[in-house]
């Protein structure tokens, strides 16, 4: 089955006590036993429920994994994957990491006696100087958040095997559309469904998609066990976005691609940060890992001034303020002030992150207006 038969089929079917087309939302806390023990494979919703059922098999299928897991959070979904740990165990992640991914390793994991190296991973030198036995997980995040570095999958997935750990992707900027890290190696491939998944800015929730049925068996009994599980109406809504991923990311690429092309000949921008460009520093592995090269685009003004990075965002008309990124609508964020806040300002200047630097989540409009826009703001 191809992708876009997927989106809309995959993992779903009829209800099959009414015909319903649509999975309906399975409102219900619990199920009728007609004698202990004889049900019907539901027992109570934090451990199971139809609606998140269907939703989980078709987030396994559109990434050729085996296994679904929803979660309440994106959040929720990378904590689940932290409890597999022990202390001593140590973990290799990039230094331009998701912020609240960042906050829970190092504010809530790293006390509790796990160690992490938190390196430019685009180097893959970098990561084998820190790898070794102890290594248990090693969390890429591709392309990074905000400053769009692309991380080689497959070779860390090599890296991950020769010191026996598991190899986890944060697949929330590409989705599977652009790439499927288990073709690549990856054990676990874990979304903010938050972002282009639900793709309409209307729901909060994370996934973990997994191949092995022993690891899927660890990650399902911390999901009921911990019980930071959805809600069957968030079910619903990313079930429902998810039918239009494909023409989504399409729209998303192109119109990306055109903003892209604008701000690098605009005589106010200094760089332009996109993984399309042939002088990206990682276009290569881009061009080999991903199908096309999303709608996430970072940019720094020349001069590098943070007051005249926020004079550009306070013009900005469709291009609307907020966190979060992959809705239909573009957004753009300063990421120093806001989603990467909880990282220290001294360990930021290190991965990079210029404090004047501007993200834009390239929305799904007409890409005439998206210029317009950027236009009249940057002047
Ligand atoms: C938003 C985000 C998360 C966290 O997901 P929530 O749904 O907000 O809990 C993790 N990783 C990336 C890359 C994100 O953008």
């Amino acid at each position: 089955m191809k992708f876009a038969t997927k989106a809309i089929h995959a993992g779903v079917h009829p209800d099959p006590a009414t015909g319903a087309i649509m999975t309906p939302i399975y409102q219900t806390s619990t199920y009728v036993q007609r004698s202990p023990g004889d049900h019907k494979g539901f027992e109570y919703s934090r451990t199971h429920n139809p609606t998140r059922s269907q939703l989980q098999d078709a987030l396994a299928a559109l990434d050729n994994g085996r296994h679904g897991l929803a979660f309440a959070t994106g959040m929720a979904a990378i904590d689940c994957v932290a409890k597999l740990l022990q202390p001593g165990d140590e973990v290799i992640s990039t230094n331009d990491l998701y912020g609240g991914s960042y906050r829970l390793f190092t504010k809530v994991y790293e006390p509790l006696g796990i160690k992490f190296h938190f390196v430019p991973m685009h180097d893959m030198a970098a990561v084998r100087a820190v790898a070794g036995p102890k290594t248990k997980l090693i969390w890429v995040e591709t392309p990074t958040n905000p400053l769009l570095n692309v991380i080689d999958i497959a070779a860390a997935a090599a890296v991950a095997r020769e010191c026996g750990a598991l190899l986890a992707v944060d697949n929330t900027f590409s989705t599977p559309y652009l790439q499927t890290p288990m073709d690549l190696g990856a054990d676990i491939v874990m979304y903010s469904l938050t972002k282009y998944m639900a793709g309409h800015s209307d729901t909060v929730m994370g996934a973990l998609v997994v191949k092995d049925d022993e690891l899927h068996e660890r990650l399902r009994f911390l999901q009921n066990a911990c019980g930071g599980t959805p809600g069957p109406q968030d079910c619903f809504l990313v079930l429902r976005g998810l039918k239009t991923l494909h023409l989504r990311m399409q729209r998303h690429c192109e119109n990306g691609r055109a903003v892209a092309e604008f701000l690098r000949q605009h005589p106010k921008v200094e760089k332009v940060y996109w993984p399309g460009f042939e002088n990206h520093p990682n276009h290569a592995v881009a061009a080999r890992q991903m199908r096309d090269f999303g709608g996430m685009i970072s940019f720094v003004l020349k001069g590098d001034r943070q007051e005249d990075a926020i004079a550009v965002l306070e013009k900005f008309h469709y291009f609307t303020l907020a966190e979060s990124l992959g809705g239909v609508e573009s957004l753009s964020g300063h990421p120093a002030s806001m989603t990467h806040a909880s990282i220290p300002a001294e360990q930021r200047r290190k991965s990079g992150l210029s404090d004047s630097l501007i993200r834009l989540s390239v929305g799904i409009e007409d890409a005439e207006d998206l210029i317009e826009d950027l236009a009249q703001a940057i002047g």
